[in-house]
């Protein structure tokens, strides 16, 4: 089923079982993204759904939806999707998903809550930088105040996330501003890990039209390495918080817990 369509999940999901839940992004307008620009926007159906669940084994403890923001079917399909996740897959204690902060802002707390407690345990979340002329120059659709109270919901409501962010995104020479507002914004909130990636040019995106008009100037290495920096020294977490480089789009890879390894962590960036 959907075998042809994009599916991106992230590295962490590698080895977790996918549940296809929306196809392409109802958004895609975010000016530096090229994942689902050919695709068309689609939710499965639910009998499509229980008829992939029917096909996975039954013992199986870690389902990810895959889709770029499968909590836009709002509270009752989600609610709906949870029961029926539960009832095929019994000893399934994790629900993992992508989120926006657009689709966030539709839920309220006591939603949130309840889809927490039927097993929907982790959401990964594109913040990008805490900066709202980059957040409006990169069309995201959110701005840093939107962000800020959306995981402050979710951290009421114990639902945990991890905050994706991107290095190299506020363009040359305002890295290093664009880290320490990006660090402020993390700081008002609890996230469970920050998952950093490098900007990398697509083709076909609007952002890559801005690179070719001079409209927008990629930062260097140096900067962007800098940047990482910044953002190391600036975040200031109230609970052990994973910082992780791992993904592939980035320039160095590290992983440590903050802020336990805060000093072994820039020496690795600064020492490259
Ligand atoms: S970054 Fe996410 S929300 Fe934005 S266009 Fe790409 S898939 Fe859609």
């Amino acid at each position: 089923m959907y075998k042809r369509d994009t599916i991106y999940y992230p590295q962490d999901e590698m080895n977790t079982v996918l549940l296809p839940v929306t196809l392409g992004c109802n958004y895609n307008r975010c000016a530096f993204c090229s994942m689902y620009k050919d695709d068309r926007y689609s939710e499965v159906p639910f009998f499509d759904i229980e008829r992939e669940l029917l096909n996975i084994y039954n013992y199986t403890e870690r389902v990810f939806l895959t889709g770029a923001d499968p909590m836009s079917i709002g509270f009752d399909n989600m609610e709906r999707l949870l029961d029926i996740i539960h009832q095929h897959l019994p000893y399934c204690a994790c629900v993992a998903s992508y989120a926006s902060i657009r689709s966030l802002s539709k839920y309220s707390v006591e939603e949130l809550s309840i889809l927490h407690k039927k097993g929907l345990r982790l959401l990964y979340i594109g913040f990008e930088t805490g900066r709202d002329d980059i957040l409006k120059l990169m069309k995201k659709g959110h701005t840093v105040d939107q962000a800020i109270q959306q995981a402050n919901k979710l951290n009421q409501a114990n639902l945990q996330f991890n905050s994706i962010i991107m290095y190299g995104i506020a363009g040359k020479g305002k890295s290093v501003d664009n880290a320490a507002a990006t660090a402020r914004m993390i700081n008002r909130f609890t996230t469970n890990r920050i998952i950093t990636m490098n900007l990398i040019i697509f083709e076909g995106t609007e952002l890559k039209d801005m690179v070719d008009r001079g409209e927008f100037i990629p930062p260097k290495a140096g900067e962007r390495l800098l940047e990482l920096k910044t953002l190391l020294e600036n975040l200031e977490p109230e609970r052990p918080t994973i910082f992780d480089t791992t993904h592939p789009t980035n320039m160095v890879s590290v992983k440590g817990i903050l802020p336990r390894d805060r000093n072994r962590l820039i020496n690795r960036i600064v020492n490259l």
